[in-house]
């Protein structure tokens, strides 16, 4: 008998009808003799909905207090369905009980909307599980040390499920979704993408941390310091598929020596259009001007992603950064009012639609040439750089919004990521 946790996501919850399948496919698991947890997250459309709702009450947040309602309000969406899951398996003749967060407890920190898991009291749930029920957790939600309920960010269910596999020391924990796993790119976007079969810890972790939003990245994160089995597989097949061949479908996140991987050198691209562009223009340049400008702009807690800072001319130079769009505003306005006066700067501009690409492989550790051909294939298309940045594993670029997906499709082709890697190698 195992332990098996399994995450559902907004649409393999989409509605009542798919609520059933979903019980029908647990009731299975349950009855091949497994202890199952369960985590789904809120039918789809329904946390948009729920934000919605706030916004249309007050457009721009007006107080740090308007985060920790946003959290009330948009942790109601998991508690619809647990309690309609948890329903759907006592009709399916078993026994089921649901939790939210704080019921469990997941304690996270304080952070309202992003909030980190601290810990998990797995008691409960355990003697549930003992009395031969199947538990059902709210997935994207916890609480914090004064009882204030706290969501995990926006895809935040698949780290709930992970946390709670690692916490329980889970055999295995299934990722459940509306594609049949881990593909070369977004399926939606590259119709020839090719699904993975496995991909390593490292690989998905800069996948996810780049903009392929099939797992959230700080469930990968979890998953890798706890060394939890994770698998990415479609809640789409029907749910009377053989048990032992749906184990084994979708792709396998792994933690293997990847030196002993044979791999393809790029395993796959990301793209992200959350991101705005920032320069300063015409920045005398004296020591300490990236600690003063970067240095205001954490204070005003906005993260900054990748930085340039051109070659001076006539003592001057120009310093770009990209920060999430919803940053974009408060942080033109922030250099406009306190830094570029500040420091003699001329000019503060900005650029919100960007997007950044890129490629990402362990196997370029130990191939060079990739960035050229990277650049090579995006200039043959015409598609300006404005931006790079490199780590070991992965290369990213920022380019035009408008020429995303061109720049997606061709190097997916220019990679042959269209094409079946030799067996061996897979
Ligand atoms: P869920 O609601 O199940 O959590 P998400 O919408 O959060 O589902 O994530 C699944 C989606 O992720 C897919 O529908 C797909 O469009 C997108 N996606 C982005 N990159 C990838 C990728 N490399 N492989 C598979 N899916 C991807
Ligand atoms: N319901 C939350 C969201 O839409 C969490 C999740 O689906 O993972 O972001
Ligand atoms: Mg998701």
């Amino acid at each position: 008998m195992a332990l098996i946790v399994h995450k559902y996501g907004g649409t393999s919850m989409g509605s009542t009808e798919r609520i059933a399948n979903v019980a029908k496919r647990v009731a299975k698991w349950h009855r091949a003799g497994h202890q199952m947890v369960v985590v789904p997250s809120a039918m789809s459309g329904e946390t948009n909905r729920l934000l919605g709702l706030a916004k249309e009450l007050a457009p721009a947040k007006t107080t740090a207090a308007y985060d920790r309602e946003l959290d009330m309000i948009a942790s109601t969406g998991e508690q619809v369905s647990v309690g309609l899951l948890s329903i759907a398996l006592q009709a399916e003749g078993l026994e089921a009980v649901s939790f939210s967060g704080w019921q469990v407890p997941i304690k996270t920190n304080s952070a309202h909307t992003k909030a980190r898991i601290e810990s998990i009291d797995d008691a409960r749930v355990r003697a549930e599980l003992a009395n031969g029920k199947v538990v059902i957790i709210t997935g994207f939600q916890g609480v914090d040390a004064n009882n204030n309920i706290t969501t995990l960010g926006r895809g935040g269910s698949d780290t709930s499920a992970v946390a709670v596999a690692a916490a329980m020391k889970a055999d295995e924990c299934l990722i459940y979704t509306d594609v049949d796993g881990v593909y070369t790119t977004d399926p939606r976007v590259v119709e020839d993408a090719r699904r993975l079969t496995r991909i390593s810890f490292e690989e998905m972790l800069e996948m996810a941390s780049l903009g392929s939003k099939v797992l959230q990245i700080r469930s990968v994160e979890f998953a890798g310091k706890y060394r939890v089995p994770m698998r990415v597989l479609s809640s789409f097949t029907p749910w009377d598929i053989d048990i032992n061949e749906e184990a084994k479908s979708g792709t396998l996140i792994t933690f293997e020596d990847e030196d002993n991987m044979e791999q393809a050198v790029v395993s796959g691209i990301a793209f992200n259009r959350d991101e705005a562009k920032v320069s300063l223009l015409g920045v005398p340049d004296t020591p300490g001007i990236a600690f003063r400008i970067l240095g205001s702009v954490a204070d005003a807690n906005i993260d900054v992603d990748m930085i340039i800072q051109n070659l001076s001319k006539d003592g001057l130079t120009d310093f770009s950064f990209t920060v999430h769009r919803n940053d974009f505003a408060k942080t033109v306005d922030l250099l406009k009012e306190k830094v570029a006066g500040e420091l003699g700067a001329k000019e503060v501009t900005g650029d919100a639609k960007i997007c950044k690409v890129s490629v990402v492989g362990i196997g370029m550790r130990s191939h060079a040439g990739v960035a050229s051909k990277m650049f090579r294939c995006l200039s043959e298309e015409g598609i300006n750089i404005q931006m790079i940045s490199t780590s070991e594993i992965k290369i990213s670029v920022v380019i035009d919004e408008k020429y995303m997906e061109l720049a997606v499709r061709a190097l997916h082709r220019a990679f042959d990521l269209d094409q079946e890697i030799a067996a061996d190698k897979v």
